[in-house]
């Protein structure tokens, strides 16, 4: 299989360091508000890879880390811990905001179908295996104390810019902007490893160290998470492609620096979701949602296939359009996967066996999903029995998630049970439905419901029922 690698800036085969068994690990959610879409077009492709690697035959151990202390509003070691600014908004303890939120997470990948990670860590869970690596790269010459935090000391490195896609200019950029100096820092690419002495006096969540009471730096967390459950080894890191810097550089520094020899090979790094305003971010305030996009009377799995129509190393514009035109797509291949009869026995010929070879070839070649998608419609096209065509439709589900053959397709409409006046309504709503004029739209449904029928999105599109009085 052959994966782009952020780290050679070239389409690897994929290597592991056990035969057939593959580290894996991932950064987690920021547990201070609900994932978007953007957040989640990530989780879905690296669910993909994970399925895939399956598939293909490796024992794979996925850890991921929820991050519930100690990112900041800004990844250059300033601003508000993030957890805490959730709380605040919400009037509840950073505790009670990191479970609801991880809760809510796990609710939106359950939708998605996405599977859980084998181990999930939440750093507030490791403070004292990360007291115990940061105290190894105090020791080992790495870090230092200054103004009561301690740092990374990146001039140490033989190399920090690992993932040189960009200049080192526009890399430090992330830590440049709108960031007041460190003036603790000896450089200024240093990070924190631990904070003590910050200007955030209401930190809620603070831990006794070495260093006096405080809590760890957000990067860290990943590096010490992965270390532990991982091993020394790990083969595969996965995250959006905004976390290269300074997260994962930062990970790799601290992580190498404190093993003493290389630590991951192969970085996976999914593109951003852009809305028209640029890459959907949470700090945005305007975010789009899984429970969003149902309310909106859009099935979760139709927003799984959108994002595998297009491959995670580009970026991927979200509109309210590209979507529909994917969950007409999806609807419209959930039916044709509906009409093949379950009757009889697969037969694996020649013509069965180059159709699961296209598919393979696809994701072999750096997990080209939207390639992966046209197999199944090749299936469906192809000279052989329904039986077969089910057989591999459902082998390549285990990979993409879609629910193509547990899903019943839309009911039939039978507008004509309807009363007149019901259905002329339906049409007006169907009408500002599409031109997004929901306020119209919900109007529109009061009246109907007035006139003692009831309007409901569901998964198999909008359902009308007269109400039992
Ligand atoms: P966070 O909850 O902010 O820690 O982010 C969780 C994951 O979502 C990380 O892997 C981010 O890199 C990723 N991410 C953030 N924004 C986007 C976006 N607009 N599109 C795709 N992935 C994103
Ligand atoms: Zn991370």
């Amino acid at each position: 299989m052959k994966l782009y690698n952020s780290l050679t800036r070239t389409k690897d085969e994929f290597v592991t360091h056990a035969p057939k068994r593959v580290e894996m690990y991932t950064c987690g959610p920021t547990v201070y508000h609900y994932a978007h879409i953007g957040n989640l077009r990530s989780y879905i492709m690296e669910d993909v890879l994970e399925k895939y690697l399956r598939w293909a035959g490796y024992d794979v151990n996925r850890v991921m880390n929820i991050t519930d202390v100690g990112h900041l509003t800004s990844d250059g070691d300033t601003g508000d811990d993030k957890m805490l600014k959730g709380a605040k908004r919400e009037h509840k303890t950073v505790m009670e905001i990191a479970k609801f939120y991880t809760d809510a997470f796990f609710a939106d990948c359950q939708k998605l179908n996405i599977r859980k990670p084998d181990t999930i860590v939440p750093a507030t869970s490791c403070i004292d295996e990360f007291i115990r690596v940061i105290s190894a790269l105090i020791e080992k010459g790495y870090a230092y104390e200054a103004g009561g935090n301690i740092y990374f000391d990146t001039s140490k490195l033989e190399k920090y810019y690992v993932f040189n896609d960009f200049s080192e200019e526009d890399l430090a950029v992330g830590v440049r902007e709108g960031v007041e100096a460190d003036g603790n820092k000896r450089n200024k690419t240093d990070f924190v490893l631990w904070f003590t002495k910050s200007k955030f006096e209401d930190q809620e969540l603070k831990w006794e160290s070495p260093w006096g009471i405080g809590y760890p730096g957000w990067h860290i967390e990943c590096s010490c998470i992965s270390m532990k459950n991982n091993g020394e080894y790990l083969d595969l890191h996965c995250g959006g492609i905004d976390n290269a810097f300074p997260h994962h550089t930062n990970e790799i520094a601290q992580s190498e620096a404190y093993l003493g020899h290389e630590w991951c090979r192969q970085w996976f790094h999914v593109h951003h979701l852009n809305t028209e305003g640029g890459k959907m971010s949470k700090s945005k305030g305007e975010f789009l949602t899984v429970s969003l996009l149902e309310q909106k009377g859009y099935d979760p799995l139709a927003y799984r296939f959108f994002c595998l129509q297009s491959h995670y190393r580009k970026g991927l514009m979200f509109s309210w359009e590209n979507l529909d035109n994917s969950a007409q797509a999806f609807e419209k291949l959930i039916a044709r996967v509906a009409r093949l009869s379950p009757d009889g026995e697969a037969v694996r010929d020649e013509k069965y066996l180059a159709l699961r070879e296209s598919f393979k070839a696809a994701m072999d070649n750096d997990l080209n999903t939207s390639l992966a998608v046209t197999a199944v419609y090749d299936v469906l096209k192809a000279d052989i029995s329904d039986a077969s065509k089910l057989e591999l439709i459902k082998d390549f589900d285990s990979v993409l998630s879609l629910g193509l053959l547990n899903r019943a397709p839309k009911p039939e409409n039978k507008p004509e049970e309807l009363p007149e006046e019901i259905t002329a309504l339906l049409e007006q709503r169907r009408a500002a439905r599409k031109e997004k004029n929901f306020a119209l739209a919900d109007e529109i449904r009061d009246k109907i419901s007035t006139l003692g029928y009831t309007v409901e999105e569901t998964r198999q599109g909008t359902v009308v029922k007269r109400r039992q009085s």
